[in-house]
């Protein structure tokens, strides 16, 4: 082939309509379709990075996400429901291939609940479910940069930690933030004094709920000083928050009865549930707590936990598919021993635990209580079951701790 006859294999310009024609193996390529073939790569790989941009995350339907609540969670058909749905929406946001579309903003969770209602299990599970870092942090230890105690970013080094330092991972994790009602301005009147855990809090974790870039000290704060920030982008995390709101109720009826003297609420003749008051919150209530309106503008989906009855209690004891009675069973399998529990000392246990008012935690404190003597003793020896009843219960708990217990509380 003469020289003049070389041209591009795959446009056709002969070489002398190129600035420079790259010889393959039995073919050539010019400048120009170079060019253009390195556009095509990169769309490419943008448009699958974008599918990937949720991490190759695989999409749960919401009645999926439910589903697999059920199997952990007891009771909480509200919660669930709303979390699904913010979960499935969340996620769906991630996979919004261009920016140019309707743009959906986040959907992140605040759920009021009593202590001990399944708050930090149901963000647990949803984490399990997705295979997505989750990092519990604590409102109360967070002050505003310059005080005593951690700054807001401390929450981004806790995520970074639970991916391993995967930056990508942890960018698209979630968040639970505990306690957030410890937050909530004290005093109706913010100017007088500075409140240095309260509403400065707050303003800091804004940024964070809406979505920024954030540099974060990988090891933590302010103990190493030397060490090399890493940039987060809070975009995509999932931020679920939770808080028992004490006294929030006082709100709720307050804004109820006021509807009450109107003419809606008493002509429905809907009566007022005032054992779980909580079932009325609305936005409103969370501002008159102390929570700063911007703040609750960034937890759009509000839920709230029932108080959990005995006939729950009961079932969290046996049923999920990690039930705390399960979980004994299989430490004392692990000696060959079999734990069995008479159904009436199931009930006893539910009724202490209700008696203690610690929610669905003191059902652990209490069976640790009844089974720390068998635990201790039995291992190596010969005694190959153990059947706990009412009575054995009833000694065990008195024998124990428990009753100082109930006593402070
Ligand atoms: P909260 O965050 O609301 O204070 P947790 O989620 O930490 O409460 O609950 C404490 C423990 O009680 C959980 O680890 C779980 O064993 C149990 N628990 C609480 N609520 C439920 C529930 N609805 N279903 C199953 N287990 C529950």
């Amino acid at each position: 082939m003469a020289k003049d006859d070389l041209h591009c294999s795959f446009c056709g310009r002969p070489k002398s309509e190129t600035n420079l024609l790259i010889a393959g193996m039995d073919s050539h390529i010019c400048d120009q379709c170079v060019e253009q073939a390195n556009g095509i790569v990169l769309e490419e790989v943008n448009a699958a990075k974008q599918q990937k941009g949720a991490g190759g995350l695989k999409l749960y339907k919401p009645q999926e996400i439910k589903e697999f609540l059920d199997l952990y969670v007891i009771g909480q058909n509200h919660t669930k429901r709303v979390l699904s749905v913010a979960v499935y929406n969340h996620y769906k946001r991630l996979r919004q291939k261009t920016k140019d579309e309707v743009e959906i903003q986040k959907s992140n969770i605040i759920m009021v609940g009593q202590t001990g209602t399944g708050k930090t299990l149901m963000a647990k599970t949803i984490a399990r479910l997705l295979d997505v870092p989750l990092a519990i942090v604590d409102a109360t230890v967070l002050t505003e940069a310059g005080y005593v105690g951690e700054d807001v970013e401390s929450i981004l080094t806790r995520l970074l930690q639970a991916a391993d330092y995967n930056l990508e991972k942890a960018e698209r994790g979630i968040v639970f933030i505990d306690e957030i009602d410890k937050i909530a301005r004290k005093s109706d009147n913010p100017s007088i004094t500075r409140d240095v855990s309260g509403e400065g809090v707050q303003q800091a974790l804004l940024k964070l709920l809406e979505g920024t870039v954030v540099n974060v000290p990988p090891k933590g704060g302010r103990k190493h000083p030397d060490q090399k920030f890493i940039e987060v982008n809070t975009e995509n995390i999932l931020f679920i928050a939770g808080g028992a709101f004490d006294g929030i109720e006082r709100h709720i009826t307050k804004r109820l009865n006021m509807q009450a003297v109107g003419y809606k609420a008493s002509q429905d003749g809907n009566r007022v549930d005032k054992e779980n008051l909580l079932k009325y919150i609305i936005p409103k209530d969370l501002k008159d707590f102390g929570l700063i309106p911007e703040i609750i503008g960034r937890l759009p989906a509000l839920t709230h936990l029932d108080p959990l009855d005995k006939e729950t209690l009961r079932s969290i004891l046996t049923e999920p598919k990690n039930a705390i009675i399960k979980q004994y069973a299989r430490l004392f399998e692990m000696d060959g021993i079999k734990l069995v529990f008479e159904e009436e000392a199931l009930d006893v246990i539910v009724e202490k635990a209700m008696e203690y008012k610690l929610g669905a935690r003191g059902l652990r404190s209490l069976c640790e209580a009844i089974l720390t003597d068998a635990m201790y003793e039995m291992p190596g020896t010969d005694e190959k079951a153990l059947l706990v009843d009412a009575d054995y219960v009833e000694s065990k708990i008195s024998q124990s701790g428990l009753r100082e217990l109930k006593a402070v509380s």
